[in-house]
């Protein structure tokens, strides 16, 4: 794992200019906020009158949202479906059998994405880090998959939005992270070249191969413990960064 620390590694930053960040759980903290949110949906929705266990129903949604996540990224699912279909799965595994199910698939995708945006979490280290960089002069851009509207809510928390330059999002270009289109379309908003970007995101399949495929800079924060060797540096956490940049 690079640290980050020494002079040499930080030669190669020297020509930075601009700096990509993802949102979920690299700015905004998505697991956190989001567990609350799913919580607050299930008990506002009733489930718990046919649902013995919020944890199984938890299990269950974590693990269909995730394999969507993953169809919707290479794009083999559109968004529509992804939001319905994980609420309609986790409620059919948890054994609810009316045939409203879809429904209440849909009503409960509202309520979870509603409540979501009303949560403030940041990932910590996000305000002193965009401070940081917007000190040092670096052009600050958000790159994220997540959905219009609700990404934009999400950069409201604790003001992080007016550090950002551009909030480039997979549906204004119709391509998804790692795919290339999405950075080629970033770097045609921001008229930086690839060596002068940096992409900063917790997402080893998606966030640092996509931009180091674009010909960018990395830096991964590792907060799963999951490695990935492909990037140019590694952090753990945030602050990090800034031995870096
Ligand atoms: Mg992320």
């Amino acid at each position: 794992m690079h640290s980050g620390c020494d002079c040499i590694t930080n030669l190669n930053m020297q020509q930075i200019t601009t700096v990509f960040i993802d949102i979920d759980d690299t700015l905004w903290w998505f697991s956190r906020n989001s567990e609350v949110a799913l919580e607050t949906t299930f008990r506002l929705m009733g489930c718990g009158n046919w649902c013995k266990s919020y944890d199984t129903f938890h299990d269950h949604y974590e693990h269909f949202n995730h394999e969507l996540w993953q169809l919707y990224n290479q794009g083999a699912v559109e968004k529509e479906v992804l939001e319905v279909r994980r609420f309609e799965q986790a409620l059919e595994a948890s054994h609810y059998c009316c045939d409203d199910v879809d429904e209440l698939a849909s009503a409960m995708n509202s309520c979870y994405l509603n409540q979501l945006v009303r949560q403030e979490h940041l990932m910590p280290g996000a305000l002193e880090l965009l401070q940081y960089l917007h000190d040092k002069g670096y052009e600050i851009n958000t790159l994220s998959n997540g959905f219009k509207g609700v990404q934009e809510r999400k950069l409201e928390a604790g003001g992080m939005n007016r550090y950002i330059t551009h909030v480039v999002l997979s549906e204004d270009c119709g391509i998804t992270k790692p795919r290339r289109g999405i950075y080629d379309y970033a770097m045609s908003l921001c008229g930086a070249k690839p060596e002068e970007i940096v992409m900063i995101g917790d997402d080893p399949t998606t966030d640092i191969p996509g931009a180091k495929n674009a010909g960018w800079k990395t830096i991964y924060l590792n907060t799963r413990n999951v490695p990935c060797p492909i990037a140019d540096h590694t952090v753990e956490s945030l602050l990090d960064v800034k031995k870096i940049l």
